[in-house]
């Protein structure tokens, strides 16, 4: 028995020596070879124009790689030449736990440096990946006109309060709608993009008034719908206003709180016939 362990023991330190051996004489070749990682994460904690509290957090991930490549030529010159590429992906998550709106960033930087007279020549790159998370606990909490739509027009914010409406913040719905009779409900993320807080008063002043359905306004919607294009400030919001009579009219009114003098240009009846509605009030 014992005879073999040392047999077997003697066996191992042989093959610790070659492999030790193998890597010393690949090392002087391999000078700039080699992978490291770096990491970077912090978090903190906020307030929205709600003054709703949420976390940022920001994850930075750098990866660089450097190898020594060799080409088929000896280089004529000393140079270096690069090359950068960004890839940004932004995904929004609605569950019961609350809303996640994550946006990842990939910079890719390639490098490749060259020496006059030889082959060899070094290659790195360089991958950044950052990761912005903000998260949202699940949260439904009321807030006021004043606060979701300060621009609108104060009889539109008045009759929005005389006849009791509520809007509340629901973090766990993807969705903004005008819901339960006169419940303007904004998802927590939406708050800060005022387009569709004045859409959805948009909406409430056409059912307030019954006059997002009326023979005029639908002539209206048939006649100046293609050149809402421009009174708006995105491709989406003028698609999305084609959708039909009722999303035009709250459109238009998001258009006419925000792109005031464009929509007056453009579309002239629409902006007539929005203000008329707003002095029936
Ligand atoms: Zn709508």
């Amino acid at each position: 028995m014992r005879k073999a362990i040392k047999k077997t023991l003697g066996f191992i330190t042989v093959m610790v020596m070659v492999l030790s051996l193998g890597v010393g004489s690949a090392a002087p070749m391999e000078a700039y070879a080699g992978t490291t990682t770096n990491t970077e994460e912090s978090t903190k904690t906020k307030k929205d124009k709600a003054k709703i509290k949420y976390t940022y957090t920001v994850k930075k991930v750098t990866k660089k790689t450097t190898k020594t490549k060799e080409a088929k030529k000896k280089a004529s010159s000393s140079y270096e030449k690069s090359s950068t590429k960004t890839k940004t992906t932004n995904q929004s998550y609605y569950s019961s736990s609350g809303y996640k709106h994550v946006e990842k960033e990939v910079k890719t930087v390639e490098k490749w440096k060259y020496t006059k007279g030889k082959k060899k020549y070094k290659y790195t790159k360089t991958v950044t990946t950052t990761t912005r998370t903000t998260k949202y606990s699940a949260l439904q909490k009321e807030i006021t006109v004043d606060e979701f739509a300060p621009k609108a027009d104060s009889k539109l914010k008045a009759k929005f309060k005389a006849v009791g409406a509520k809007a509340s913040i629901d973090t766990t719905i993807s969705y903004d709608g005008l819901g339960g009779g006169l419940r303007v409900t904004l998802v927590n993320g939406n708050l800060v993009d005022t387009r569709t807080a004045y859409h959805e008063m948009g909406h409430f002043l056409g059912s307030t008034t019954n006059s997002d359905a009326t023979t005029e306004w639908k002539n209206i919607f048939n006649s100046e719908k293609g050149k809402f294009r421009n009174a708006t400030d995105s491709d989406y919001n003028a698609k999305y206003a084609k959708s039909n009579c009722y999303e035009y009219f709250a459109c238009a009114y998001a258009s006419y709180v925000l792109n005031n003098s464009k929509l007056k240009s453009n579309c002239p009846k629409t902006y007539n016939y929005i203000k008329a509605q707003l002095n029936k009030l």
